[in-house]
Order: C-alpha cells, then structure tokens, then sequence
C-alpha cells in the first residue's frame, strides 16, 4: 500500500478534519501540512480509532486534547486556568470556547506570482464563474476581496494587486491569508517574483498551493515547471513530496475546479473556526478616498462582527461605521468573520495591513486612541533617551 495523504483520507473515511487533525495529535503523529503523507500505521491507528468511536454508544473523546496557551482569537485570561478544571470535557486547542461551539469560516486565500503569469485573469475566471451576479444591476463593488461559491461553501479571494497586499499587510503584523495560492506560467516558469511569492508565504507560514497556469499555450511546459519547483523544494505529490500542484488555464477554465477543490481540502484540514460572538477583530486590505463618499477602507473580518453603528479604532484614529457594502456592492447591516466589507465612516484612509478593533461607545473608542498614542509616545521618548546616552557616552 502506498502513503495515504492526510487530506485524502480525511476525504476517503468521511471524517471531519477537525476530528482528524484531534486523532493525529493524540497519536503524536507529526505533520507539515495537510497534504502530508502518512505511514500505513498510522492509517490503521486511524480506522481503528474510528471504528471504535462508531461503535461505542457514546460518543467520547479517547484523549482530551490539552489546552493551548496560545488562545489566537479570544482572551487569553480563560486559556490560563489550571487545565486540571476542565477534565470533564474536551478542551479544544486553540479557541476558549468549545471547539464544536466555535463555528467555521471560510478560508481567505490570496494569489501570488510574476507578472503577467495570469494572476488577474485567474481571479477574474473564478469571479465570472463562481460569483453570484446580483439580478438588479449586476455591478460588483471592489471591496478588495471576493466570495466565490463552490459546493463546499465559501471561498474568499482577495483581490488587491497580489504581492502588494499581501507583504504591506504582513509588514504590519497581520495574516490576512489562510492559502497562498502561487501562480506559475507554464511557458515561462519559476521567475524572480515567483521566488519571492513562495519565500512570502513560506515567511508567513500559510499553507502554499501551486497553481501552473497557461496549460492550454502550446508552449506549456509543466514538466520543466515541476522540475524548477523541486529546486526550490517544492517536491510536487507525484514526486512523493507535499507540494499540491494543479494545473489550470484562466482563459478555458481548465483545472479551475480542482483549484477551488484543493483550497478547500486544505481549509478543511486547517479547521479553520472563527467566533462571530468574539471581540472584533479584522484588517484593513485596502483603502482608498472617493470624491463623493469620502474614504472608503476596504476590511475583512477576521473574528466577531461589525456592525454599521460601531465605533472603530484603526491605528491611532476612530469612526463611526455609516456604511456597510458587500462585495456584492449591496448594503448590509453586518459582517461575521471571513467577510470582506467596504466601510463608509473613517476621517482619514486607513493603511493596508492596520488592524480593526471596535469599541463600545465613542468615549471608549477616544480613550483607546489615546492610550495608543501614549504608548507609542513613551516608546518614542525611551528610545530617544537611549540615543541620547550613547551620545553622552561617546561625545557626539
Ligand atoms: P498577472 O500580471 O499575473 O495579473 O497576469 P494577467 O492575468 O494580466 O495575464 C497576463 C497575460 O496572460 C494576459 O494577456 C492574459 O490574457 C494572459 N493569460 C492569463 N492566463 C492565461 C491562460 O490561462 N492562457 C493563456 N493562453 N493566456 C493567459
Ligand atoms: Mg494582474
């Protein structure tokens, strides 16, 4: 029997991946990625584990997975409690909440690559094909990011020019994506920005998949595409590595569905989860002063829910939410995670990569801009003592 990919029998037994990646920790099975292979041990383990969860009237965890102290998305303060008072229920690793309580979210994927290798035209395939047109009007608004509908839910692209956002977003301390999706022409292969797409994501420690576009140019060369991607030990699957490598063409749509497919295994394996009752959290992947309306920030929300009315701290500055506009250029009354959003409210253009924190009044929000102010100030001030010493000490 050969290695079986961890996505790929998570498919094949029908279990959740949530559940499978529970099973792969409480085996202390290591693992880089969801299309990591494993060892047919292992894979027994697994149905036997299974098995005996079916069979057994009820449905208990053999192992309580032990909590994390790295609560990524909900106040730290409950994840420090002794782990010792939770032992009569499972603890789920990286949200507060219980992990069956803590709802799933769509994967935000960003596509990356050199130019000209298709990355717009990618984008523009998947949004002709797999966004909704609007029955009225049909005009889709630019709020950065698109949701693409396939039968295993939502996906969201972000489409702000690639690399741009993506590194100003990341410059700034935040993770917008979940995937990075590398754009390679098959004429042309690996080129200096697909070098540096693939040390991004590698940087930013998402999940990469590869995309090798243009498979319908006569010239296309997947082979030599392989063989340069192996050189920058990215083995692809068939050579037995954990590279997921699909094939496509963004002008006849070749391949584009098993796209959509792998991204969303790999979401599926990433178990990605996001509280809509949580405080909010989101990041700003654009923004941008219209004549007419003012400034318009372009966020995705990435934890809790915005909702028009709520005051928002970005940066040191805050506003009121006037309006809310979905990349369906229809208004709406409130974003959930993984929702890509156009505010109307902020004063002054937010950057790309500032987070979004919202307050309960405008008093509240005040006084979270001035404690930001201070802070940076008092940063400012000790670092400006600091040059000042150095300067005593070495005349200056
Ligand atoms: P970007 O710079 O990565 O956004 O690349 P574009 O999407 O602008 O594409 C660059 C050029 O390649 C354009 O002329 C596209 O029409 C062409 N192109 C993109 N995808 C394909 C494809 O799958 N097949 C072919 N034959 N041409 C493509
Ligand atoms: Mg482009």
């Amino acid at each position: 029997m050969s290695k079986v990919r961890i996505y790929a029998l998570a498919k094949d037994l029908g279990v959740d991946s949530g559940r499978m990646l529970e099973i792969l920790s409480d085996l202390g099975v290591q693992f880089k990625s969801s299309s990591s292979t494993l060892d047919e041990e292992t894979v027994e383990a697994i149905k036997t584990i299974l098995a005996e969860e079916k069979n057994s009237a009820t449905p208990t965890t053999p192992t309580a997975t032990t909590p994390s102290a790295q609560g990524d998305s909900a106040p730290a303060l409950q994840n420090q409690g002794a782990p010792t008072a939770t032992v009569e229920r499972e603890v789920a690793p990286r949200d507060t909440a219980p992990k069956n309580e803590v709802p799933h979210r769509a994967p935000v994927v960003t596509i990356m690559g050199h130019v000209d290798h298709g990355k717009t035209s990618l984008l523009d395939y998947i949004r002709k094909t797999r966004v909704a047109a609007k029955e009225a009007g049909g005009i889709t608004q630019h709020v950065g990011a698109f949701e693409a509908k396939t039968s295993k839910g939502k996906i969201v692209f972000i489409d702000t020019p690639g690399h741009e956002a993506f590194t100003s977003i990341r410059a700034r301390g935040a993770n917008v994506a979940d995937i990075a999706i590398i754009v390679v022409a098959a004429d042309d292969s690996i080129m200096p920005q697909t070098r540096e797409a693939i040390a991004h994501a590698q940087a930013a420690k998402v999940p990469l998949i590869v995309a090798i576009n243009k498979m319908d140019l006569p010239t296309a060369n997947i082979d030599k595409v392989k063989q340069d991607l192996i050189a920058q030990n990215l083995v692809p699957e068939e050579f037995g590595g954990d590279t997921i490598v699909v094939g496509v063409s963004a002008r006849t749509g070749e391949g584009v569905e098993d796209l959509l497919e792998m991204i969303s295994l790999v979401a599926e394996l990433e178990d990605l989860r996001a509280d809509p009752k949580a405080e909010l959290g989101g990041v700003v992947v654009e923004s941008r002063v219209d004549r007419q309306m003012g400034v318009l920030a372009n966020v995705i929300v990435q934890q809790g829910t915005l909702r028009v009315g709520d005051f928002l701290v970005v940066g040191e500055r805050y506003g009121k939410i006037k309006a809310l506009t979905d990349s369906l250029g229809a208004r709406i009354k409130d974003a959930g995670p993984s929702t890509p959003v156009q505010i109307l409210g902020f004063s002054e253009a937010p950057t790309a990569g500032d987070m979004v924190a919202s307050a309960r009044n405008e008093h509240e929000a005040r006084e979270m801009v001035q404690s930001r102010v201070t802070v940076r100030r008092d940063g400012e001030q000790a670092r400006e003592k600091r040059r000042m010493t150095l300067d005593d000490i070495f005349g200056a």
